[in-house]
């Protein structure tokens, strides 16, 4: 069985415990690799090397860190194929999914950030005939980047391209129920001549590796996305060490549906948005908000499309749902469907697992689900399910709508469907979140801010902001 291994200094090496964990492939429920079950040896290991490398990294010409960082991007991209295959195999989603958005995605995350660079340019102020600051903006030293399972390359890749090409050192820890793509990353990094130590990668699980990077003296900034709660217990350790910390976290997001939408339009991207990746994009609908006067209707059409939805084999390119990432996320959604009806839910469409024939009749699958009938403030609607579970809630008032909308701890995106432009302005105004999308979902230019508000994070990724994250200012003041 495949061992994946830790890559430090520049090399692919064993984990100082010599103890593997279990990967499964969640579309057949069985183990099909061994995970390097690291502890604070590897990260300390992986520390020293990154500060070995840093002088070095941090003072090569931006040009020269942008090669680099392009030729993993093209190495990404012409590895297309095999990274779609080990992603889907390792998360259970859809192989189609994996080759037209997650793989694509992590190899512009690198050429983004590595051009992004070149342009970056830090501020000046003049006083006039009194003098002049200007503003560095240097790279700050070894950077720890902790990344989730649910799309896996493309967020891990987010993280490290803006800080390496800022200059930093990284550490950096994929999550442990998906390590596969960080691991043939590892390989690609070598092929691609990134020096010894500039990026190392750490297996295992989270109360280990995680726990060691964020409590490590020498790594003065954390760039983590994941759950809320692991967030928390993240900046209880990073909080007192003073540490830069950027924090994305999860979401229980409205798809706000107007009367006045674009009916077809809107059906179509809600499907998308409520089921895409079996559910687990922080960025899915799960509370969908109709406006009553087209409720039936959209209740309709939105069930029967639903159920047309074909949950099956990741690799079959008919497949609209591959499995679910692990038994216990399976279990842990089937345990909200259940108590959606304890709360007086209605299901709609879905609500059971699904058992497959053959090869994956012990895979980890979940019908797309719609429930309908619970009050807004209840438990299935107010905290994160994270699979293919959306609520209907009607409404037929802008104040309640936007109160009720506004009514979890968390804030990190909503979208609206409306062919009133006015109206589309004054509720993306007044949502509490980081991210609106307008008659759109998961429409990105990699320049803009992304990040959410309340407990669903701190900070901000995306373009500058990443870079401003990645770099500390320094003021220089000059008196004439
Ligand atoms: P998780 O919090 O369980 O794990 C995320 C990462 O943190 C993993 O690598 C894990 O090993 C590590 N970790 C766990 N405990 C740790 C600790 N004590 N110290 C340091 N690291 C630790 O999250 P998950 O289940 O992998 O991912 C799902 C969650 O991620 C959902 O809540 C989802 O909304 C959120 N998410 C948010 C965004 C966003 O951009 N806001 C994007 C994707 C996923």
């Amino acid at each position: 069985m495949q061992k994946l291994q830790n890559y430090i200094d520049g090399k692919l090496v064993e984990p100082a415990s010599k103890e593997y964990i279990d990967n499964y492939d969640p579309s057949k429920g069985e183990v099909y690799s061994l995970i390097p079950d690291s502890n604070e040896d590897d990260v300390n290991d992986a520390v020293r090397a990154a500060q070995k490398a840093f002088p070095e990294w941090s003072s090569t010409s931006k040009e020269k860190r942008s090669e680099v960082l392009l030729r993993i991007s093209s190495l990404i991209e012409k590895n297309l194929d095999g990274l779609a295959k080990a992603e889907s195999r390792d998360n259970g989603k859809p192989i189609s999914l994996a080759k037209a958005v997650d793989i694509p995605r992590a190899a512009t995350n690198f050429h983004f950030f590595a051009t992004a660079i070149l342009h970056y340019a830090s501020e000046s102020h003049s006083m006039g005939d009194l003098g002049f600051n200007y503003t560095l903006r240097e790279p700050i030293g070894v950077a720890g980047c902790i990344s989730p399972w649910n799309l896996p390359l493309y967020l891990f890749t987010w993280k490290i391209a803006p800080a390496l090409a800022a200059g930093n050192c990284v550490v950096a820890k994929p999550s442990e129920v998906t390590p596969m793509t960080a691991y043939l990353l590892s390989e690609i990094c070598i092929e691609a001549g990134l020096p010894a130590g500039v990026l190392n990668i750490v297996h295992g699980y989270g109360n280990k590796v995680g726990a060691a990077i964020t409590s490590h003296p020498d790594i003065p900034l954390i760039s983590f996305t994941g759950g809320t709660e692991t967030g928390a217990e993240i900046a209880k350790v990073a909080a007192p060490m003073f540490k830069k910390l950027s924090l994305e976290l999860g979401g229980k997001n409205p798809n706000i549906i107007f009367e006045d939408c674009d009916f077809d339009k809107m059906m179509d991207t809600t499907i998308k948005s409520s089921f895409s990746n079996q559910g687990e994009i922080c960025l899915c609908g799960s509370r969908i908000f109709v406006e009553k006067g087209i409720y039936d209707k959209f209740k309709t059409e939105f069930a029967a499309k639903t159920k047309k939805l074909v949950v099956g084999d990741p690799t079959d390119s008919n497949t609209n749902l591959g499995a679910v990432v692990s038994q216990n996320h399976m279990n842990k959604i089937l345990s909200y469907v259940k108590l959606a009806q304890e709360e007086g839910g209605t299901v709609l469409a879905g609500g059971e697992q699904v058992s497959l024939p053959g090869d994956y009749a012990r895979g980890w699958y979940i019908e797309p689900t719609i429930i309908e009938g619970l009050a807004y403030d209840c438990r299935t609607n107010t905290e994160e399910i994270f699979g293919p579970v959306v609520t209907l809630i009607p409404f037929d008032d802008e104040e309640d709508l936007l109160m009720m909308a506004n009514s979890t701890k968390y804030g990190l995106s909503a979208t609206i469907w409306t062919e009133n432009l006015s109206r589309a302005h004054r509720i993306a105004a007044r949502l509490v979140v980081g991210i609106v999308w307008i008659n759109c979902w998961l429409l990105r230019d990699l320049r803009t801010p992304f990040g959410g508000v309340k407990h669903s994070g701190v900070g901000r990724e995306g373009g500058f902001e990443a870079l401003h994250f990645f770099t500390e200012p320094k003021n220089i003041c000059l008196k004439l």
